[in-house]
């Protein structure tokens, strides 16, 4: 009997611009699974499944849908799969999908640096289109802390190497993620990474903390003071304001985390998301009153 694909192991995560893509679970969980502020793949082991089940999934979603636009390759870093499955679980959705215009997957820093360019240029010739990675800073001491296992000039690497490969980046960085402890340093080497970097497109989270994580514990006893509104909204425009790219860069700030919604293209948009942000910090004080989590 053939297997229902619609059952996912969950939890499932996908990022927003995926609302409306086929979800292929590839791999379940993180081969990371070691930031400190991530309960994503906590209740899941890292598994990469055998390429036969894979495929009988993409035959079953065949059957049932008539047409697919997108398609996302899960779960949290699906690149770390071997590069052979890889490439031939990407020819059996071209195969199957030939109507399909965007595969994506996430990937974690670890698993582009596994890869050699070789193997990242075959990857793209098999049809994977955009890359997501969780940046989440560019200062190298942040990073170390939120045991994210690589520094800013290895992320500026991981970056450099996905796009001589041609593919589309889309990276995400955090707000919020050293609270109130060192802000600017995280804001200020954020945005001179993003500037050497110049992915396609930006996303700025707002760090959410939940059980289950090292952070959660820290916060409890009082070794890591959550930022404040006022505080997400200085450091978004400190980020922004270190942002000096020469091509486009679609940037969103408008995730459920996330205080204020922004969005724009730089380099053009700059100055209206600065003035934006400068706006909401008028009246931040009232902001602060309303929207302070508990
Ligand atoms: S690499 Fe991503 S999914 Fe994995 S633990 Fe870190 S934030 Fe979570």
């Amino acid at each position: 009997m053939t297997r229902n694909p619609f059952i996912y192991s969950e939890p499932l995560y996908r990022p927003p611009s995926e609302a409306y893509s086929l979800i292929i679970q590839a791999t379940y969980g993180c081969s990371h699974n070691k930031c400190s502020f991530c309960t994503m793949y906590k209740t899941k082991k890292y598994v990469v499944k055998p390429i036969d089940e894979i495929k009988n999934d993409i035959d079953a979603f065949r059957i049932h849908l008539s047409y697919v636009k997108r398609i996302f390759i899960a779960d949290g870093d699906a690149f770390s799969m071997p590069t052979d499955m890889l490439i031939e679980m990407l020819g059996y959705i071209k195969k199957k999908f030939p109507e399909c215009e965007r595969i994506s997957i996430y990937a974690s820093p670890k698993s582009v640096l596994e890869k050699t360019d070789e193997e990242l240029n075959l990857i793209k010739s098999a049809g994977l289109e955009l890359v997501y990675l969780g940046i989440e800073s560019g200062d190298s001491k942040t990073l170390k802390s939120i045991r994210k296992e690589i520094d800013s000039d290895g992320m500026i690497e991981v970056c450099k190497r996905l796009k001589n490969a041609k593919f589309t980046l889309s990276v995400t960085l955090i707000a919020g993620i050293n609270g109130q402890n060192s802000w600017r340093e995280h804001a200020v080497n954020s945005g001179k990474l993003i500037s050497q970097i110049e992915p396609d497109y930006l996303g700025i989270l707002t760090l959410i903390i939940s059980p289950g994580c090292e952070l959660y514990n820290k916060l409890r006893v009082g070794e890591f003071i959550e930022a404040t509104s006022k505080d997400i909204l200085n450091e978004i425009k400190v980020i922004i304001e270190n942002i000096d790219v020469k091509k486009p860069l679609i940037f969103r700030a408008n995730h459920a985390s996330n205080y204020l919604n922004l969005s724009g293209t730089f380099p053009e948009d700059k100055r209206f998301l600065l003035d934006e942000i400068n706006l909401a910090l008028k009246t931040a004080d009232g902001f602060e009153k309303k929207y302070r989590r508990l």
